[in-house]
């Protein structure tokens, strides 16, 4: 328990996010004092009433000004985290950096002509990030701008998101409904978002599309006639004569037959995802999934024999009960399927999930893996990448992560998947369709995003189609 005061500023936002790195080190009731003196941004650690620890950064000044309140923030958070540091005696992976995109920064400063020896000392003076993150970052970075660089100013990526799944996972925090409960709302739901396709098909006709993801939920929840159906559907609607990449998130293994597997290819879909999250049985009955590890090989060679040549899977470390031998069991298995891309998340306790309640009603009961561990696991997974001849190409990070840690794209070269970049580094609008959807509007050259959102639940978005088409034609009028 850390409580913090803080004078003279109004960083208490940012300062509390760098505190609560450290708070699973932290034993015993401390005060930590954060104060903006006119030249100074200064950290005290207390404990009744003796400081045990302090630091302090100067601030940049213009005359008797601060420059910006952003250099005062970052001076006030290296004064904190350099106190914390030393108390606890560990360095943060990340250092003070809590956002999600971190390899923004790393853009502009390539895009500024910085070298790589002048980014990784910018990236440890300035933020503290560690060397291997720093590495992580660069890497990522140059991924990226290679796909960001063929965007075309007037092009735009399409979402469309199934909200089903067969049952909810205990980590899930997305707008994902249970087919044993919503299956008479499939119908409705797919008959709205039909509609809603072909308005934005109108709407944008003349506009070329550079990626078009199929996620959810689950989109092979649907079963194999409604598929067909969507994805006629889209094919009618949109011309993908031109577009880069068209991918469905499968997703989950007992959603899938070789009909669905067929169907996609049959439609051009060029990428799916099969995501395991783990390839230990215990794991996934612990976690909710109603379908074994042979299920999951089972369904990837079929799609493969289908001609399916970009596949992605997904897994999750810090799974409840998963420890580094189990990460590296799913690795071994991985690599015998030899899949394009691999995606590996952290864990995040979610607020809207299943999991985060249980913690809230009995903390015991769940064991959840220690920042320690994850970076084990991590570290594994980054050798065993390399060693697949697969690349880090997008990244991102989350709240509430387990160890504050990072989600990572891994891919062949040239199967990188465009859409994540392109959700992940907002640098084209991204039009989304469907229950929760948010549509990204991206103007001034990238400088500014407006959004525009669909009603999240199920019942409002079949209910309430035609004013989420108004919402939307509002929207694309205003930036034409
Ligand atoms: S498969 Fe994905 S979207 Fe569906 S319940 Fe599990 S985590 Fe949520």
């Amino acid at each position: 328990m850390i409580e913090l005061l803080c004078e003279g500023h109004d960083a208490a936002y940012e300062l509390g996010n760098v505190r609560n790195l450290f708070l699973p080190y932290v034993k015993e009731a401390l005060v930590l004092e954060t104060v903006y003196d006119g030249d100074l941004a200064k950290a005290y650690l207390k404990k009744e009433e003796s400081v045990i620890q302090e630091a302090s950064y100067p601030v940049n000044l213009v005359g008797n000004e601060i420059k910006d309140k952003k250099s005062l923030k970052e001076a006030l958070k290296k004064a904190v985290y350099d106190t914390l540091s030393a108390y606890t005696n560990r360095q943060m992976p990340w250092g003070i950096l809590t956002g999600i995109r971190p390899t923004k920064l790393v853009h502009e400063a390539l895009k500024s002509g910085m070298s790589d020896e002048a980014i990784d000392a910018y990236l440890e003076d300035a933020y503290k990030v560690s060397p291997s993150k720093r590495v992580l970052m660069r890497e990522v970075a140059k991924q990226e701008l290679a796909i960001l660089d063929q965007n075309k100013p007037e092009e735009v990526s399409i979402y469309i998101g199934i909200p089903f799944c067969p049952t909810r996972c205990v980590y899930c925090s997305f707008t994902a409904y249970s087919l044993e409960q919503k299956q008479k709302e499939v119908e409705p739901y797919l008959e709205a978002l039909f509609k809603e396709i072909s308005f934005v098909a109108k709407a944008k006709q003349d506009v070329p599309i550079r990626s078009l993801y199929i996620g959810g939920g689950t989109p092979t929840s649907l079963n194999e006639d409604q598929l067909e159906r969507l994805l006629e559907h889209v094919e009618a609607s949109f011309d993908l004569s031109s577009i880069d990449e068209y991918t469905i998130e499968a997703g989950r293994p007992d959603t899938i037959t070789s009909e669905k597997l067929r169907i996609m290819k049959a439609h051009g879909v060029g990428r799916i995802s099969i995501n395991p999250q783990s390839m230990n049985q215990k794991t996934l009955d612990a976690i909710g999934r109603k379908h074994t590890v042979e299920e999951i090989k089972e369904v990837f060679h079929i799609a493969r024999a289908l001609g399916h040549d970009n596949i992605n899977m997904d897994m999750i470390l810090g799974l409840p009960g998963e420890d580094v031998e189990d990460v590296v069991y799913t690795l071994k298995e991985l690599k015998k399927l030899k899949p394009e891309n691999i995606t590996v998340h952290t864990m995040a306790i979610k607020r809207a999930s299943k999991l985060r309640e249980a913690l809230r009603e009995d903390e015991d009961s769940i064991h959840l893996t220690e920042g320690d561990k994850i970076q084990q696991m991590l570290s594994v997974c980054e050798s065993e990448m390399a060693d697949m001849g697969l690349m880090p190409y997008y990244m991102y990070r989350q709240k509430n992560m387990l160890g504050n840690f990072e989600n990572v794209g891994y891919a062949k070269p040239g199967t990188e998947c465009i859409y994540n970049i392109e959700i992940m580094e907002e640098a084209e609008s991204i039009i989304a369709l469907g229950a929760g959807a948010i549509t990204k509007i991206v103007y001034q050259n990238g400088e500014k995003i407006d959004r525009i959102p669909n009603v999240k639940s199920l019942k409002d978005y079949i209910e309430r189609i035609d004013e989420m088409i108004e919402r939307k034609r509002e929207g694309f009028e205003k930036y034409q």
